[in-house]
């Protein structure tokens, strides 16, 4: 099966969720109320409609705003197109396998959980490595989301019990506390410096998330890029020894990419051949 309708429709779907991220971003770091139209930040005129068209409207109008020209937020396109491209890999990851004719609650139990539950803890994922790289802070509302997303994909994988999936829940729970108390030692042992509170928090709920052993190859993951991008950091004296890095943007980039590439989720050579699909029409 190739790329079709279900992954076209996830893409464009992610649009419009990355546009609902940005508003959840940018009025959650400024402590705003979640409710109420959405405004121009340097002007405060109300957007209409055809000014909140996820990735169109910041291209039709190059970046700024129609009436004061003021320059809009390059996060907007980046999150919305972040998002679609999550949901549409994930929408080809997880494809859905459902006779019409015959349904059975099982099999769509079964088709869809997979997809819903991938969607939902991408985008909480994408909330908190935004806000998290910006101020520091992992969200707490994005931790309860994630953590959420955890339990329930540790109870889906027992229920599907797919001998491929995972080894069963305990392996799953074992190794995510194991991993957050690693973490959460490392805060306690540097008074905070190598490692937030959050962190261990966050590690628990994104390793319940992905299961083991794709927890593992997140912990490890986390920690090389983390090492990888301190150190260019350094090397252009961007940062200091001192300076502190939120690292929780890697554990979530970790935890992404161990969930993508585990084969215990799928036949790692989809992932390829989507990508060689994708390049193959492109052209
Ligand atoms: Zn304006």
């Amino acid at each position: 099966m190739g790329i079709g309708v279900v992954e076209v429709f996830s893409l464009g779907f992610g649009f419009c969720i990355g546009s609902f991220l940005n508003v959840a971003i940018r009025r959650g770091i400024r402590g705003e109320s979640f409710f109420g139209r959405s405004k121009c930040e340097s002007c405060g005129k109300i957007l209409t409609p055809i000014e909140l068209i996820p990735l169109v409207s910041f291209f039709l109008q190059r970046g700024r705003c129609r009436s004061c020209g003021g320059a809009l937020s390059l996060q907007y396109p980046l999150v919305e197109a972040t998002t679609g491209i999550l949901f549409a890999i994930a929408a080809y990851l997880f494809p859905l396998d459902i006779n019409l004719w015959r349904p059975n609650l099982h099999t769509i139990i079964i088709s869809f959980v997979p997809l819903i539950l991938a969607c939902v803890g991408l985008s909480a994922a994408l909330f908190a490595f935004v806000v998290d790289l910006r101020t520091k802070i992992i969200p707490d509302s994005a931790f309860y989301i994630l953590f959420a997303v955890g339990v329930a994909a540790v109870s889906f994988r027992w229920y599907a019990a797919d001998p491929n999936f995972s080894s069963g829940i305990f392996s799953d729970a074992g190794a995510a506390l194991l991993i957050s108390l690693f973490f959460a030692s490392l805060w306690f042992f540097s008074r905070g410096q190598w490692m937030g509170f959050g962190d261990a928090k966050l590690i628990l709920a994104t390793s319940l998330a992905i299961g083991f052993p794709a927890s593992i190859a997140a912990l490890l993951f986390s920690f090389w890029s983390g090492g990888v991008v301190g150190g260019v950091l350094l090397l252009f004296r961007r940062t200091t020894l001192k300076s502190t890095i939120p690292f929780g943007p890697f554990i979530l980039l970790g935890s992404a990419s161990a969930y993508f590439f585990s084969p215990f989720f799928f036949e790692t050579t989809r992932f390829l051949e989507g990508i060689y699909e994708i390049v193959y029409y492109s052209f």
